[in-house]
């Protein structure tokens, strides 16, 4: 291989797009399927146009092999689940009737039948569900949709490379089928996949395939050993099989470690690696494994889950380097592109200045395609694009937007006393527990009641011009009357405002910060027909007026019981937003947390004497490796205590995460310092109360004793055992009484009768003390 052939030979390609269309086509045919509104042919046909859409506008940007396989009606995990035969015994009826309702029925489940579990997509916010394997689990290869999808494009005159699961990463993200023992490792069923794998690849080639990607992120995260021995054993099972298509082994998220020397010697045709925020690590490895000689090379150097435009220039470095490493080099975004929104010039409300800055999709396959010309025929040819690609990358730097003198000078001078409350917990409790006045067991809420479509439609009056603030407001006030007066009358301890005036916990603070921007149509997938407008971080960070005191100080005014302020704190902040790639993220989240902490120190101002500052996406961030996971805590917990150290004693914050098991997480959560914390732990018959006393935490806490993702009502009784169970493992007067999560996705009727219950069931519990 020489650099110059490889560098010739340079082609421009993406492992997936965004699938709901510039419309959200997907969304409304798939929901319109389920009413009942749409026929199956009209889905499919909707589906096809679609897909056929997303490749001719990919193949006219200029990308040479487009992926086929990527799409999906719902999820590209359960279309693997699909495609190996793994269906759970309890959908196979439904799958023999129908195969479209049966998937449905998978995915969302029916009356009768539960789906199968949903999680995140490592640590994207989009969502998978999660294949159920046991010992029992037989595979049948289906490869109808895969190859269906590729004649589709091959017929459209495409160069296609369809995008499969890779058979470890498929293993790996399965867990043990209900009834089936936890300790079942579904890795021990690989010798009975790989046949089937084998099968899907012959039908591929068969069809007319010349390449086949097989996605394997599972292996950018901590291996052991076994595990890498079973990549290596899949890889040589079927890279050695003869009638099967070239195998492309994809990586994303993050660096390859260990894993890299095994796929680079596996006897397969191709490898893919992300040159993004790994690219340091996997550049070094790739050279000390000698390169890919006489391999397929695809370099994912624009990053496929951030919405910032490339740096060319470096890229075209990177991709210099490879060059000496690969017989052939291609460029491709890091990542699947489903992770970002369609298109940016859609963007007619965002200010061009910082327009340019942005690249979704579309923008993103342009610069893919850029560099491969760049890399192909010389950086003459992109000459445009590069002088372009400069301008905006200078502005970006220089603009008042990303630097705000004051907010660095403030940044800068946080020393470790602001990150420190000013006393003691023991000395905080015994102040608050003066002030408040709480019986044991203090009942609570999580903050929001039911978003009702009279919510809704009172925001889309408001937008809409048909009504102006002073109606809204009025609006906003009526519901937080009712709610309230439903709190005392219900004898909850310490109330809440219900948190009607807020579209999304993050989007509503993230509309009012200087520094945040927001998109009118940036929807990425979170899962199903679910997608998310998540607001980009641009610039730095400023609180230009109080943000939620109005409404906690009114509700606060129609009761004498305490009225507990809301706000979500700088780790969800970031992690349900496009952030800055311009400087650490700690950086930034310092500037969140300065933010948050002027709105702390003003709700305690104006009364509040308990604020709750939520961090249920503290776990979900936790970097991919565990040698990255100290440093990325250590700056989300000080981030949490500068926004609430700044308090007097006497004022009781309170922190939220809805998430089960946080063993790997619990001494982070203990760092926080928070007075009181609450966590789901209804349907793990509080688990989380076992985890913090097993830690030895000190503090209050309130893991949940309702299951707020179901419409069930548990009955008093019920609640009171799930109680007791909590005070084997903390004392009654650190022990609190409240739901695992929000409100806002349930009802009134179930809201009503379940907090009525969990008074009664805490002053049941009570009276035994
Ligand atoms: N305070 C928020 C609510 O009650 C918390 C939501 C969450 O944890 N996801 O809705
Ligand atoms: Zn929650």
């Amino acid at each position: 291989m020489t650099a110059k052939s490889a560098a010739a030979a340079a082609r421009a390609t993406v492992y997936g797009y965004p699938r709901q269309g510039p419309d959200r086509q997907l969304k409304k045919a798939v929901e319109g399927y389920w009413k009942g509104r749409v026929g199956a042919d009209a889905l499919r046909r909707t589906a096809s146009e679609l897909r056929r859409g997303t490749w001719r506008r990919l193949a006219d940007a200029g990308v040479h092999e487009v992926p086929t396989g990527d799409f999906s009606y719902y999820d590209h995990v359960l279309d693997a689940t699909v495609m190996v035969g793994a269906i759970p015994e309890r959908h196979r009826a439904a799958v023999d009737a129908d195969a479209t309702d049966g998937y449905f029925a998978m995915a969302r489940g029916t009356q009768d039948v539960a789906p199968l579990e949903m999680t995140k997509w490592f640590d994207t916010n989009y969502h998978y569900l999660v294949p159920e394997l046991g010992p029992d689990t037989v595979f049948t290869a289906d490869s109808t949709k895969q190859v269906a999808e590729l004649r589709e494009a091959l017929a459209e005159g495409h160069s296609a490379r369809p995008v499969l699961v890779g058979p470890i990463t498929y293993l790996l993200l399965a867990k043990p089928a209900p009834g089936v023992p936890a300790g079942f490792e579904p890795l021990t069923l690989l010798d009975r996949l790989l046949p089937v794998y084998a099968e899907v690849l012959a039908d591929l080639r068969a069809a007319g395939a010349e390449w086949v990607q097989l996605d394997e992120p599972a292996l950018v995260q901590d291996r052991s050993r076994a595990e890498l021995h079973a990549a290596e054993r899949a890889y040589r099972d079927l890279g050695g099989r003869t009638d099967r298509p070239k195998l492309l082994l994809a990586s994303y998220f993050d660096r390859l470690g260990d894993a890299l020397p095994v796929l680079a010697q596996a006897p397969v045709e191709g490898l893919a690696v992300d040159f993004t925020e790994a690219a340091a690590a996997n550049l070094d490895a790739l050279a000390a494994v000698g390169g890919l000689p006489g391999k397929r090379l695809v370099a994912g150097v624009v990053n496929g889950r951030n919405i910032w435009i490339n740096d060319l220039q470096k890229s075209l470095s990177t991709l210099g380097t490879l060059l000496g490493l690969a017989d052939r080099v291609d460029v491709a975004a890091s990542c699947s592109l489903l992770h970002v929104p369609l298109d940016a010039t859609a963007e007619r409300d965002i200010d061009p200045q910082i327009l340019r800055w942005l690249a979704f999709a579309r923008q993103k396959t342009a610069e893919i395609v850029t560099l491969a010309k760049g890399l192909a025929r010389g950086t003459s040819t992109i000459a445009g694009e590069l002088a372009a690609n400069r301008a905006g990358l200078a502005s970006r730097a220089g603009s008042p937007i990303t630097r705000d003198p004051v907010v660095r000078a403030r940044a800068g001078a946080v020393t470790d006393a602001d990150t420190r409350r000013c006393r003691p917990y023991a000395e905080r409790a015994a102040a608050q527990r003066a002030r408040l006045r709480l019986p044991l067991l203090p009942t609570t809420t999580i903050g929001s009641f039911p978003q009702t479509g009279e919510l809704r439609a009172a925001r889309a009056d408001l937008r809409a011009g048909r009504i102006g603030t002073a109606g809204y407001e009025e609006r906003i006030e009526a519901e937080i009357q009712e709610v309230v007066s439903f709190q005392e009358k219900t004898g909850l301890d310490v109330l809440v405002h219900g948190e009607p005036e807020r579209n999304d916990m993050v989007q509503y603070f993230a509309e009012q910060l200087t520094g945040y921007l927001a998109t009118r149509h940036g929807w990425v997938q979170s899962y199903g027909t679910r997608y998310v407008r998540p607001p980009i971080l641009a610039g730095d960070v400023s609180r230009p007026r109080p943000m939620t005191v109005r409404w906690t100080t009114y509700a606060q005014s129609l009761t004498g019981r305490p009225v507990k302020g809301m706000l979500t704190g700088p780790v969800t902040m970031l992690a349900w937003s496009f952030v800055r790639d311009d400087q650490p993220l700690a950086d930034t989240a310092r500037q969140v947390a300065l933010a948050l902490r002027e709105e702390v120190e003003d709700l305690e101002a104006a009364g509040t004497p308990v604020i709750q500052v939520d961090e249920p996406a503290l776990r979900e961030t936790l970097p991919l490796r565990a040698a990255d996971r100290d440093a990325y805590l250590a700056w989300a917990t000080e981030a949490f205590r500068l926004s609430t150290s700044g308090v007097r004693p006497d004022t009781q914050i309170h922190t939220h995460m809805c998430y089960a098991e946080f063993g790997d997480v619990v001494q982070a959560i203990d760092d926080l310092d928070a007075d009181v914390i609450s966590l789901e732990a209804a349907r793990s018959h509080m688990q989380a109360a076992r985890e913090l006393a097993a830690h030895g935490y000190p503090r209050e806490a309130g893991p949940g004793v309702y299951d707020i993702h179901s419409p069930r009502v548990p009955g008093v009784e019920e609640t009171a055992d799930l109680l007791r169970t909590g005070l084997r493992a903390i004392p009654a007067e650190r022990l609190w009484v409240n739901p695992d999560c929000g409100l806002k996705t349930r009802a009134w009727p179930e809201t009503r009768a379940c907090l009525e219950n969990l008074v009664a069931a805490a002053r049941t519990v009570r009276s035994e003390l």
